[in-house]
């Protein structure tokens, strides 16, 4: 069986499917796990990959058996791995947690309100009997903890299924030190480049604030696609901002874009009307022209959101 994430992945993705993945490993089943981006394994994600299933996109089947999506909101998500699902000789399991999900599977396991993919993918395995050991505890917790903020954003019953987990023996800080608090050197020399030019527009999301910030393919090189993805992070802080944007420069006039906001405006609304979707608070779509357009496609898209 072939689980897949989607691109530029994160560990909801590819925790929720190692963490499926191990079990039925472990059960028989022949299982590979993989996603459409280049790069083989993402480096602060090796630490989940216990029994060596992450397979290179090149790897997966052109007709998989049977294919489990997860943390996917759009076969476009998938990258060039989406024409699987078409192509698919058995059933398509969707596990996922976007509104914006738009149901292309066979089988849908959505639970829009599911603070992570990883917490359905742990009733699934609860409802499959499955011991929730350390390294399958491991994949749940890491998907948690970065769909949740690092628990800043996590409920009651988030913290309850923390501890179900911390109590197999996950190692919480040698999980999350990689994933959230850990860059190469050359991360700090491109993020002062970055942030030298981010730009703030108090006036804009309806005077609620827009910070942006733009990291083109020169800015990018020499670190991975994980600092890239971090910046948003620190953009984010800027505390006169409801939104913040980082442009992230795919190719010259191709642009993928993170969104975030504080808690006033529905960035997956204002992803949606450009194209892209995501949560609440979290969203992104990708763009093509000048970095100047894509500033002044968002800034309409959020007057129009807000009006
Ligand atoms: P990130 O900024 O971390 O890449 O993405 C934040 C959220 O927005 C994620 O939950 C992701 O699913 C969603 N997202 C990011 N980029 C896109 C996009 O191009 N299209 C769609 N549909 N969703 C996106
Ligand atoms: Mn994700
Ligand atoms: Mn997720």
């Amino acid at each position: 069986m072939t689980l897949l994430g989607h691109i530029n992945p994160d560990a909801d993705t590819l925790g929720s499917a190692l963490a499926v993945g191990l079990a039925l490993h472990r059960r028989g089943v022949s299982v590979r796990v993989s996603f459409g981006s280049p790069e083989v394994v993402p480096e602060s994600l090796k630490v989940l990959d216990t029994a060596g299933l992450l397979v290179h996109r090149d790897e997966v089947p052109a007709e998989p058996e049977l294919l489990v999506v997860m943390d996917t909101g759009s076969v476009q998500r998938l990258g060039p791995l989406g024409d699987r699902v078409g192509r698919a000789r058995g059933p398509v399991i969707v596990v996922d947690h976007h509104v914006s999900n738009t149901r292309y599977g066979t089988v849908h396991c959505i639970d829009e309100h599911a603070e992570a993919t990883a917490l359905i993918a742990l009733k699934l395995l609860d409802e499959m009997d499955v011991e929730v050991d350390e390294p399958i505890a491991r994949c749940i917790y890491a998907g948690l903890v970065t769909d949740t903020g690092g628990f800043r954003k996590a409920g009651p019953e988030a913290h309850r299924i923390a501890a179900r987990l911390l109590e197999t023996g996950v190692d919480a800080y040698s999980v999350t030190r990689p994933l959230m608090d850990e860059h190469p050197f050359a991360y700090l020399g491109m993020l002062s480049r970055v942030l030298a030019r981010a730009e703030l527009d108090a006036g804009a999301a309806g005077g609620l604030g827009l910070v942006h910030a733009v990291v083109g393919l020169e800015d990018a090189r020499g670190v991975r696609a994980e600092e890239v993805e971090s910046v948003i992070d620190v953009v984010r802080s800027a505390a006169e901002a409801e939104v913040a944007a980082v442009l992230k420069e795919l190719a010259p006039r191709s642009w993928s874009v993170s969104l975030r906001a504080v808690g006033l405006v529905d960035v997956r609304e204002v992803a949606q009307v450009l194209g892209g979707g995501g949560h609440r608070l979290a969203a992104g779509f990708t763009f093509e022209g000048e970095s100047s357009e894509v500033v002044a496609a968002l800034k309409g898209a959020l007057e129009r959101v807000g009006s």
